[in-house]
């Protein structure tokens, strides 16, 4: 059985296998190879890796953004430094 590594893609905060062989041809700039995959039990991101979209103030009232909020617990624990 082919080994496979667990993506997290920093765009779309989608999380996806690949085999260990295909990782050298990915686009590293924007996606991480994770140790293990993000803990379904974690109370924050529920193994998504993030929490949600980042808000900000625009004329006084909130607005979601395309930019993700990282789940930095999850993101410590799966991520090589
Ligand atoms: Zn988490």
């Amino acid at each position: 059985m082919k080994e496979m590594k667990h993506v997290f893609s920093m765009i779309t905060g989608e999380t996806y296998t690949v085999e260990a062989d295909e990782v050298q041809n990915l686009d590293i700039t924007n996606q991480i190879v994770l140790k293990k995959p993000f803990p379904k039990s974690c109370k924050k991101c529920y193994g998504r890796g993030y929490i949600g979209n980042r808000c900000k103030n625009v004329d006084g009232s909130y607005q979601s953004t395309n930019e993700l909020f990282y789940c930095l617990t999850c993101l410590k624990k799966c991520v090589d430094q």
